[in-house]
């Protein structure tokens, strides 16, 4: 019989991967805080939960992908939430990107239940969880990290074990604070390259030439120059990674210099109220500085 996976988390990310779990022939029960995000998983299949507990209290593995610590927090302890009902065989994976030390407490209040918990945070962004190519960054015990691998291997294309319980959501503090930085900075150049009147295309062309080229870049620079910041990871996410990063450098005496200055431009832009469009609208804050647009014709 196919294992039961009881599904928590129906944003951007989650909807995606357990559309692609249940076509993997998971039997896949959802639960979302607003009810509406579950209704194309019920109609590809999925069974449908009222709450997080009920949702967890038949599964073989729990899977959840929410907002922030709260939101963890509250699904796993609160009223009627996992662990109320987390069966003790069951494997917990949570891939919310939410503070490691919060993370290390649920580990242990898992075990407290005779289950087994993996901090396995993602990067790939929506178009990733989609195509089932995340990358993943696990935390927890290398046991229950490959007796979970074929239910990631569904949802990724990459699984790399880093340590015990929060070293996933480390790594994934610093692949982020790289993340953040890169697209910051290469905004600022362009911004700087078009108020001299520069071209983006030109400047572009330029940058794809030099040792400065990335994948992250060149994915997201027609999507800048075109002005579309249609949400596949909303600014507000990576100004809350940027401060956990800062939680995690302070906790562990490691100044971030860059890190710290580019979370008050992520923080910025979302206090203008553009913390619900795609991080790379950080671009439009950096504009509206120097008083000049980064966009290609018709953009
Ligand atoms: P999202 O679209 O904003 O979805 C957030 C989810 O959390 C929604 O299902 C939301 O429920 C739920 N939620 C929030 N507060 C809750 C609460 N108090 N109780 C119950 N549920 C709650 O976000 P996302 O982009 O999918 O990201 C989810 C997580 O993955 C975040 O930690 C993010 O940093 C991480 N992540 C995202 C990406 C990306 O590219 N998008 C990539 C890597 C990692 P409602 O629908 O009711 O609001």
């Amino acid at each position: 019989m196919a294992p039961s996976v009881g599904f928590i988390g129906l944003g951007i990310m989650g909807q995606p991967m357990a559309m692609n779990l249940l076509k993997a022939g998971y039997s896949v029960t959802v639960y979302n805080r607003s009810l509406h995000k579950a209704d194309s998983l019920i109609s590809a299949g999925a069974k449908a939960a009222r709450s997080p507990g009920e949702a967890a209290q038949q599964a073989d593995f729990v899977y959840t992908i929410v907002s922030d610590s709260a939101a963890m927090e509250e699904i796993t302890l609160g009223k009627d939430g996992i662990l109320e009902a987390i069966r003790s065989e069951a494997i917990f994976i949570d891939s919310s990107t939410i503070s490691p030390v919060v993370s290390r407490k649920l580990a242990c209040q898992t075990a407290g239940k005779g289950a087994s918990f993996l901090d396995a945070p993602v990067t790939g962004s929506k178009h990733g969880a989609e195509k089932g190519e995340l990358t993943f960054m696990v935390g927890g015990d290398r046991e229950t990290f490959g007796r979970a691998l074929p239910l990631l291997e569904v949802l990724g294309k990459k699984h790399v074990y880093c340590g015990a319980h929060g070293a996933g959501l480390s790594a994934k503090l610093a692949q982020n604070a790289i993340q953040s930085t890169m697209l910051e900075i290469f905004c600022e150049g362009f911004v700087l390259a078009a108020k001299a009147g520069v071209k983006p295309e030109t400047m572009m062309e330029i940058v794809q030439s030099s040792m400065a080229r990335a994948a992250l870049t060149d994915f997201k620079a027609p999507f800048i120059f075109k002005g579309d910041f249609t949400p596949y990871f909303p600014l507000k996410w990576m100004h809350k990674d940027l401060e956990l990063a800062m939680e995690a450098g302070y906790s562990q005496g490691v100044p971030m210099p860059a890190a710290s200055a580019v979370k008050e431009v992520y923080a910025a832009a979302k206090a203008q109220g553009k913390g619900e469009l795609d991080y790379a609208a950080v671009v439009t804050f950096l504009e509206e500085l120097a008083g000049v647009k980064v966009r290609t014709s018709g953009g």
